[in-house]
């Protein structure tokens, strides 16, 4: 066998990366990572972290708001912007230094600088070269910024979580996980948020209850949602204001944020050149292995698009390094993977949405309750809870859960866990609830939803006999 200087050659310290690089020197494999920012990635520097600190820094005025009706009297709380971003800055600086010390102690060599990789077996960094058995691309991804005039004025959510001033007017492009994410975390901390979405709503892909619960919590909360809205552009005024020109209408913010998706970041590695496949938005082709074209070249996390979330990525780096180090061949298992959106409020879900549902397993119940929870009687707020379960009627097996409301990713974990292991409706009637918790109604959900589909069959039938 050829002697290369290391068994695994892993390209980007992210959550994908850093794991699978960690898990192989566990096994003994000598192992190098080159990575040219922090280490830790999007996750931990320019995503889930800094942005969930936020999310918690937002969330205390509802708690102090809601606070008044159980009988405290609190003066007018004062925020402080800097001293919020100042503390997550030291957060982040903290897990750098973690992150550094997990790759020392699996005995994983950190090389800081851009990887390229010039063959099957050789990856070039800093102009040095370095050759391994194995290659392992987890390179992460990158905001998208669509071609409009006066783009270069906007932020996307690497800025967003950097922002020296709170701005006072924020318009929102996009209304995914990130776009609703910021919205919540502006609004609650005192801005007037403005979303421009091209669709009907927010959260496309997700159930649409889910979807509509949330736009209208939010509309509650103060955020306006400006829908089927086309943007032409982006104008920056004398005062350092920036217009967004929308169809025929004009707003003025102080800050527009762009979050309208993310890209594979693959460009300059010099994958195709070595065999490596791309697809058309420039992510990394592999099989079930995670394995490319290049049979000693394999990639995980967000550059090969698949789910692009980081437990998912460190789960397929985690498989990358059982099946070449460890001799147990691993695929990851890409079902039933939950996911939260930290809005506010938040959502939870996992398995099918409904709409999925009837067109992959036909007859389906659904049941959805949709209450104001305990918290809110004395408080006041005007805010509800929906939660929803999706059943396959003839086998009785729960496909789908689904949640807006409070705490509802950390509900939804408990429950994915459930649906990952099979649970039918009848098993989640015999298990007793805790009293008196918002969670313990999917265990007590009695009253199926009138079936459309019936319905429809009904009206039919009723019209045929009329006539
Ligand atoms: P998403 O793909 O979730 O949403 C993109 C949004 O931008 C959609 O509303 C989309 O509209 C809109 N959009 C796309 N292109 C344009 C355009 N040219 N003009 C106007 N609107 C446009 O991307 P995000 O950026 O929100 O997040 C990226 C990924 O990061 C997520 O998919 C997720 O995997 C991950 N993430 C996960 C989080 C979590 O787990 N909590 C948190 C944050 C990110 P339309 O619906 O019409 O397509």
């Amino acid at each position: 066998m050829p002697d290369y200087d290391f068994d695994l050659f892993t390209l980007g310290g992210g959550s994908g990366g850093v794991a699978a690089s960690r898990r192989a020197g566990g096994y003994g494999a000598r192992v190098a990572l080159c990575e040219d920012q922090a280490v830790g990635g999007t996750c931990v520097h320019r995503g889930c972290v800094p942005k969930k600190l936020l999310v918690h820094g937002a969330h205390f005025r509802a708690e102090f708001e809601d606070a008044v009706g159980h009988g405290w009297s609190i003066a007018e709380p004062g925020f402080d912007w800097k001293k919020l971003q100042a503390g997550k800055d030291r957060e982040l600086e903290r897990l750098d230094g973690v992150y550094r010390r997990l790759l020392h102690e699996s005995g994983v060599r950190l090389i800081e600088g851009r990887g390229r990789v010039v063959d099957a077996h050789t990856v070039e960094v800093n102009g040095q070269r370095h050759t391994a058995r194995y290659i392992l691309v987890a390179t992460g991804s990158h905001p998208f910024l669509p071609q409009l005039p006066g783009i270069e004025h906007v932020i996307t959510s690497d800025g967003a979580l950097r922002l020296p001033e709170l701005p006072r007017r924020v318009a929102i492009v996009g209304g995914g996980y990130i776009g609703v994410e910021f919205a919540g975390i502006f609004n609650a901390l005192g801005s007037r948020v403005t979303m421009f979405l091209r669709g009907g709503t927010v959260l496309r892909g997700f159930d649409d209850d889910v979807r509509a619960v949330l736009a209208e919590e939010m509309r509650k909360k103060g955020i306006e949602l400006r829908t089927e809205s086309l943007l032409r552009g982006i104008e920056k005024q004398a005062d350092g204001s920036l217009s967004v020109l929308a169809g025929l209408e004009t707003l003025e913010v102080d800050t527009v944020l762009f979050a309208t998706g993310r890209v594979p970041n693959t460009k300059g590695l010099g994958l195709e050149e070595v065999g490596v496949e791309l697809d058309e938005r420039g992510a990394v082709k592999v099989d079930e292995w995670s394995r490319t074209r290049v049979e000693s070249i394999y990639a995980v996390g967000d550059v090969t698009d698949r789910i692009n979330l980081t437990p998912v990525a460190i789960a397929e780096g985690r498989a990358v390094a059982e099946t070449l180090f460890h001799d147990n061949p691993t695929r990851m298992d890409h079902t039933g993977v939950a996911s939260a959106v930290f809005s506010q409020p938040p959502v939870g879900t996992v398995g099918c949405t409904e709409r999925e549902a009837r067109s992959k397993h036909g007859a389906v119940d659904v049941y959805v309750s949709s209450f104001r929870p305990m918290k809110h009687v004395l408080s006041g707020r005007d805010e509800r809870v929906m939660l929803k379960v999706i059943v396959a009627r003839e086998s009785d097996r729960v496909l789908g859960i689904h949640m807006v409301g409070a705490d509802a990713p950390e509900i939804i974990q408990g429950l994915a866990v459930a649906l990952k292991c099979g649970v039918t409706k009848k098993q989640l009637d015999a298990t007793v609830g805790i009293h008196p918790t918002v969670a313990e109604e999917f265990v007590t959900l009695r009253t199926r939803r009138p079936d459309p589909e019936a319905e429809r069959v009904g009206d039919l039938g009723h019209k045929v006999a009329e006539a």
